[in-house]
């Protein structure tokens, strides 16, 4: 068995993070949490690589705003609201059409939500082998959360209800299309490309669920790996209703087979998948009307067995549907 990312993060750089100082919660979460006088920083850093996190022939605009956009995701999981942010690149060449775009891409997103580029880096990718290195772009955000405010992977519990934002699956299409594995048809395909290559991070709803959610991820990776996250750091197990997984109209319109691999187990949604008491339902639909963000009900959490994937007469769906790691073969 190769070395899982996740694996690899937990051997060589997970390390106990000591009690006094600011680190208040460390690596393991979407974001580490820093105390800072009377109030608490969420913090975090996404690096995408031109080849591996987007193509590299995409459209500048997008990139930048993507870049961006992941983090602030990181973000709205978090509860957090965006501050700053700072932004190392390399690049293969310096190409002025192609820099205009990018940064139009990423400061129409920053400044929808007053977050500010506080610094950076920029270095020329090297020629290896003949062949540019490839375009790396790497970002920290910043937010600003109320103490104790913060929600986490830990903090689900047996008895809440597990939600998600939006729609899930839609990304996963675009790339599997791309790839040449799957046909759909042209509009399905424009809608689902949107999806992938704009996301919107729900930080409104990141806010808004602030002393609701009992814990909190984005769905970065595919609903399985991350509710996987939730399932560890809370020490608890879920049942999720995989006819109630919310698909856009795209998603509906193909085989149900592949509706169901896109929704439970693509990448790249950014919807918020939480945890929430029974007894906070209204309040959960209450703040996703107020940042007019629909969300569903698709399981729940209990007191152990793992993840179950129930199907609408109750059979188990494959489990061994897995989410996204940079390391697996
Ligand atoms: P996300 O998908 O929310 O960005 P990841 O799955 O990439 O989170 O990372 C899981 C956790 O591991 C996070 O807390 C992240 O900060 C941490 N992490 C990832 N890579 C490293 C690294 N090289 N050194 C230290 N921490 C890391
Ligand atoms: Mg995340």
């Amino acid at each position: 068995m190769p070395l899982s990312e996740f694996d690899l993060i937990a051997r060589y750089f997970t390390r106990p993070v000591g009690a006094g100082g600011m680190v208040r919660q460390g690596i393991g979460d979407d974001c580490a949490l820093l105390d800072a006088g009377e109030g608490t920083l969420a913090v975090s850093t996404d690096m995408l690589l031109a080849g591996r996190h987007f193509f590299p022939d995409a459209d500048p605009a997008a990139i930048g705003h993507k870049a961006l956009a992941v983090n602030l995701s990181d973000l709205a999981a978090a509860g957090a609201t965006p501050r700053c942010f700072f932004l190392a690149l390399a690049l293969p060449r310096a190409d002025e059409v192609w820099l205009a775009a990018f940064a139009r891409g990423m400061f129409a997103l920053a400044d929808r939500y007053g977050c500010v580029l506080a610094g950076g880096d920029t270095t020329r990718a090297p020629v290896v082998g003949g062949r540019d290195g490839p375009l790396t772009i790497s970002i920290t955000a910043v937010g600003e959360v109320p103490r104790a405010a913060a929600h986490s992977r830990a903090g689900a519990r047996a008895g809440d209800q597990l939600w998600v934002s939006g729609t899930l699956g839609d990304a996963a299409l675009a790339l599997a299309h791309h790839a040449g594995t799957v046909v759909a048809d042209a509009e399905a395909v424009r809608a689902c490309r949107l999806r992938l290559d704009w996301p919107q991070p729900r930080v409104e709803l990141g806010g808004a669920l602030r002393g609701i959610a009992s814990a909190c991820i984005d769905v970065s990776d595919g609903l399985v790996g991350d509710l996987g996250h939730i399932l560890a750091r809370s020490q608890v197990g879920a049942e999720v209703q995989v006819a109630a997984l919310p698909r856009s109209a795209s998603l509906r319109a193909v085989a149900p087979e592949l509706q169901h691999r896109c929704a439970l187990a693509g990448g790249d949604d950014y919807e918020l998948l939480f945890a929430a008491p029974p007894a906070r339902r209204t309040a959960v639909l209450a703040a996703a009307e107020a940042c007019g963000v629909a969300v569903t009900h698709i399981g729940r959490f209990t007191a152990g067995g793992g993840l179950v994937l129930l199907d609408v007469d109750g059979p188990v769906v494959d489990t061994r549907l897995q989410s996204y790691d940079h390391f697996a073969e």
